[in-house]
């Protein structure tokens, strides 16, 4: 009986030693584990943010801010370009002699003293010069009736309209209905947006759209010189859709801004980008 019990006492001693052999063989285990992943921590943080574990997404990042850079740079004019019919006359020393202009620091406005006549046949008349030959005339932009504009000596050449102010200006000739030189509501329309934009294109104040009365003293534009009132009207209607313009291009700039931000938001990019961040900035104390 006896041998019994001291074999069953014998047994229950080495069951016991045999878990507490499992035990520690699994706390080994559990350690080198712990060891590895601290080991894995540490060279992910000394490691530069070369332990980004896709290269790719950086590089997308950096290529994003680089576009996003350039397109900012070639924005160039916040006004749109109206709508020009460019019929460039033929270079002839009479209304287009193909000279450089030697600056651009004024737009000149003018009325055509004919009245009722349209855009075309004014352009044409420019254009028939070179064979008339009986005098020197034209300008850069006619504004018609109907508001249409021709583009007819182009805004880096020298065109016949505003005496010395020539050499350095855009002169703008306007049509109309009657002797008061007064410009229909599409006239005017189309020539406070032509302003707008040229003025904005190439960086001239309000100080620097003038009249041709401004230059010679000549009775051009009429209306404008019999209402100056009318006149200062035009430069702050001029002002103000630029103005509209560049607040409206602000705020679509912000809006795609924004945008992006959400999308890189909704890829988790940022986070990424902060999290690869404050590990390079972690990186000096590991030196
Ligand atoms: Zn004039």
């Amino acid at each position: 009986m006896f041998p019994h019990i001291f074999e069953n006492q014998d047994m229950g001693r080495k069951d016991r030693k045999k878990k507490s052999t499992h035990a520690l063989i699994w706390i080994i285990f559990l350690e080198i584990l712990l060891v590895m992943a601290g080991l894995a921590v540490v060279i992910f943080v000394l490691d530069d943010g070369k332990g980004n574990p896709d290269p790719l997404v950086e590089e997308t990042v950096r290529i994003d801010y680089i576009e996003e850079t350039e397109e900012t740079e070639e924005e160039t004019c916040c006004v749109p370009k109206p709508e020009v019919d460019e019929q460039l006359l033929t270079v002839n020393e009479w209304s287009r002699p193909g000279k450089k202009i030697e600056s651009l620091d004024y737009i000149v406005i003018h009325y055509l003293a004919n009245p009722k006549t349209t855009a075309q046949e004014n352009h044409d008349y420019f254009e028939s010069l070179k064979d008339l030959q009986n005098v020197s005339m034209s300008a850069n932009y006619i504004v018609g009736i109907e508001g249409e504009i021709i583009h007819c000596v182009p805004d880096d050449e020298v065109a016949y309209a505003s005496n010395s102010a020539n050499s350095y200006s855009i002169s703008i000739e306007n049509c109309h209905l009657d002797k008061t030189g007064r410009l229909t509501e599409k006239t005017y329309q189309s020539l406070v947006n032509l302003t707008a934009y040229l003025s904005e294109y190439y960086g001239l104040g309000r100080d620097q759209i003038i009249r041709h009365y401004d230059v010679t003293g000549k009775d051009c534009p009429k209306y404008f010189v019999d209402h100056p009132d009318k006149w200062e009207a035009f430069l702050d209607d001029v002002m103000q859709v630029r103005e509209d313009c560049r607040r409206e291009a602000e705020e679509e700039a912000e809006r795609i801004k924004e945008e992006e931000r959400k999308a890189r938001e909704e890829a988790g990019v940022d986070e990424l980008t902060a999290f690869l961040e404050s590990n390079a900035a972690a990186e000096p104390s590991s030196d």
